[in-house]
């Protein structure tokens, strides 16, 4: 999205009503650049609006009378400016919010998250994931109920995250591998078909989660501003990746772009259920760190957790560091072969890969920059994702989007 507002949307020396007509198509535009932070006063959302003074004014207040942003008309002045400071935007505290899910191999969490990706409220859940969808799913939704009630909160609608690849059009988990899910489970029907048993109102939406990791890291996080933005992360199990180009998704003809965990860094090692050997998602997650550092998994704490703990209090160990650099060195070699077909802006890296980047950053920008040809001249950024519970947070997004597109949508 570029911003900008439908130029028509201009107007001068108009009453207060047909300021806000010409300006019914800005609303959208505004809202997201609130939402995103874009536009934290109304100085700016005119400029970035390309509208008038009093347009911006009558969209601002619009958006207002909807309760989903808030207008301050008397901001302190900041130190040393001159004049009177332009009115404050930021979202509604006490505004809408969207029920978001996620599903991984270790249980599920529910949360409520409002515009600007905040969290309000959320509910863990759970250490075996149910073989089937509809029972994880339903304890899910009502975790996300008593969460609504107990707040009261309008909801705009309800998106799922849910550790496998997502075919579109009809929302089928292809490939729930470290789930006891069966393969094609029709998540997102079957998501909807609860959200509206438990009386939740609004649209529900399913997507992969390092997808919808993506997706909020651009909003809201590391990934703010880049235009092509590459995300990889593992989760509790597996590795997987995102594309956000221009500020939306690459999915792919059927939803099931950037499976990057199947790229081979390892042509000797280990063998993966995909069918073929030395892939990133059995090369570089939690349980191939643990393995390279002769740890057993224990059975009290996740996988993930327990390799953060290993890198957090134990780095000192030489296990624990070759371990660590061996896994930075395999997935840099799988960053320098995304880095030479997609020619990101920015990386960000999530889960455990997040962790190996804040253990040796240079190491890990060594690899990529000499094994790839575009990262040779040392150009692309590689940050670690900056949100608690992107997945989540992304997850709200899609319940989100249908309001962004129309806030005038939003319910009552
Ligand atoms: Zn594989």
């Amino acid at each position: 999205m570029s911003g900008k507002a439908d130029p028509r949307a201009a107007g001068e020396g108009t009453t207060s009503r047909t300021r806000l007509d010409r300006g019914r198509g800005a609303l959208g535009p505004a809202l997201e650049l609130v939402h995103t932070g874009r536009a934290p006063t109304r100085a700016v959302l005119t400029a970035e609006l390309g509208v008038t003074r009093a347009t911006a004014g009558a969209v601002a207040a619009e958006l207002e009378a909807l309760g989903l942003i808030r207008v301050d008309a008397r901001p302190g002045a900041a130190a040393g400016s001159q004049g009177r400071p332009s009115h404050r935007l930021s979202v509604a505290e006490d505004g809408p919010v969207a029920l978001a899910a996620q599903i991984h191999a270790d249980g599920f969490r529910a949360a409520l998250v409002g515009l600007g990706g905040r969290i309000v409220a959320t509910a863990p859940g759970c250490e075996v994931v149910d073989a089937d969808p509809a029972k994880v799913l339903g304890s899910v939704v009502e975790a996300g109920a008593e969460l609504l009630s107990r707040t009261g909160r309008r909801c705009v609608g309800a998106g799922l995250a849910v550790p496998s690849a997502v075919a579109e059009p009809e929302g089928l988990a292809l490939n729930p591998l470290h789930l006891a899910w069966p393969a094609g489970a029709p998540v997102r029907e079957i998501f909807a078909r609860q959200v509206r048993a438990a009386g939740i109102e609004g649209p529900a939406f399913a997507a992969n989660d390092v997808n919808l990791a993506a997706l909020a890291e651009h909003r809201h996080g590391a990934g703010r501003g880049a235009r092509d933005l590459l995300c990889v992360a593992t989760g509790h199990r597996g590795v997987g990746g995102a594309l956000v180009l221009d500020g939306r998704l690459h999915t792919g003809s059927s939803g099931l772009a950037l499976e990057v965990g199947h790229l081979a860094v390892n042509p000797e090692g280990r063998p993966c259920h995909c069918g073929s050997r030395g892939c990133l998602d059995v090369e570089t997650d939690p349980l191939a760190f643990l393995t390279a550092a002769g740890r057993e998994p224990g059975p009290d704490v996740s996988l993930l957790q327990r390799s953060y703990d290993l890198i957090r209090d134990h780095y000192a160990d030489p296990a624990v560091r070759t371990a660590t650099e061996t896994l930075i060195d395999r997935l840099g070699l799988g960053l320098a072969g995304l880095v030479n077909i997609l020619n990101p802006d920015r990386i960000v890296l999530g889960g455990l890969h997040r962790a190996l980047l804040d253990a040796d950053p240079e190491r890990l920008r060594a690899v990529v920059a000499g094994r790839s040809l575009w990262g040779q001249s040392g150009g692309v950024p590689i940050l670690p994702c900056g949100l608690d519970h992107n997945s989540l947070v992304g997850a709200a997004e899609l319940a989100w989007q249908p309001v962004l597109d129309d806030p005038l949508g939003v319910p009552a």
